[in-house]
């Protein structure tokens, strides 16, 4: 049973993360254009040219739109697929600088671009919140995820002048700390629920290097793979519920067939970024990228 003052039934909870999350989503119509322009960004990050952050990507036309747009994918241009603002483009555009573009008003377009890059990592620790009072193990600490997301959504709501200058890592530590908690709270409870002789997982450390690791082998339910580097790693058909993978790199990562569908703390950034197919289950909250399926005609 949740607390009574927080939400009464199933139905509340999952309609306050559903308010919370669809502002969180990209809306590249109500935006300036602003990852496309504020963002230092080079053709290593599978982006079109290097270039300045501040100065527009030559592919933005006048209208903040992409003028290469259907053609990413078969340019390669896998920086420009994987990036997620997490709905801080719009919400910079629109609320911060009410309607008014960088173009239409020179003078502020500098304090438009920092704004942009503080907002976007508080929508990102938004993401991970909202995610968060989604877990039922994680019910005892709802109060304190509740009350993280409408302190975080009240900065988001500052003035640019405050939010240019803001410090992020004070609150994102905070953010952390319940974070690390539900992790905790989720993986437990799955790990409980396992038959025992299923329990002799490994443990890996914090960050663990696993570049293009063959991983099928490995028992990794509940396992906590908080940053690991899992570039090119193979995940083909793993079981990866309840697996925490915050701020993992999954570069290539192959997730053909895994079932993530249980696992903690993705994003749509990681997903892209992957290779997988239709056979990859994905936790409710994210997408099947369109890309995936050339990725996997390329293959085999
Ligand atoms: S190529 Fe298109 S999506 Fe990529 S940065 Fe340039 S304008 Fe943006």
């Amino acid at each position: 049973m949740y607390k009574i003052e927080l939400f009464q039934t199933d139905e509340d909870l999952k309609n306050f993360a559903h308010s919370k999350m669809v502002k969180l989503k990209a809306d590249c119509l109500n935006c300036f254009g602003l990852c496309c322009v504020a963002l230092y960004f080079s053709p290593m990050d599978g982006f079109p040219i290097e270039k300045e952050a501040g100065q527009p990507c030559i592919n933005l036309q006048s209208d903040f739109s992409c003028s290469i747009h259907k053609s990413l994918s078969k340019r390669g241009l896998k920086g420009c697929i994987a990036y997620d603002c997490f709905g801080s483009g719009q919400k910079v555009s629109q609320v911060s600088f009410e309607g008014k573009s960088w173009m239409e008003c020179q003078e502020s377009k500098e304090q438009m671009f920092k704004v942009f890059q503080n907002m976007r990592y508080l929508h990102e620790l938004l993401w991970y919140l909202t995610q968060a009072i989604t877990l039922k193990p994680a019910q005892s600490i709802y109060d304190q995820i509740k009350s993280l997301i409408e302190e975080t959504e009240k900065i988001t709501n500052m003035s640019p002048d405050i939010l240019m200058n803001l410090e992020v890592g004070n609150h994102r530590e905070i953010v952390n700390e319940v974070l690390l908690k539900t992790s905790e709270l989720v993986r437990n409870e799955i790990n409980l629920s396992q038959k025992p002789y299923y329990k002799s997982y490994r443990t890996y450390k914090l960050r663990a290097d696993l570049v293009g690791a063959d991983l099928r082998k490995n028992y990794l339910i509940g396992a906590n793979l908080r940053g690991a580097c899992l570039i090119a790693a193979d995940l083909r058909e793993v079981d990866l519920r309840g697996v925490d993978f915050i701020g993992a790199d999954f570069r290539d990562a192959d997730i053909r067939g895994a079932d993530l569908s249980g696992s903690i703390f993705l994003t749509q950034v990681q997903i892209n970024v992957a290779k997988g197919d239709l056979n990859t289950k994905l936790p409710p909250l994210l997408s099947y990228p369109i890309h995936w399926k050339q990725i996997n005609n390329k293959k085999d």
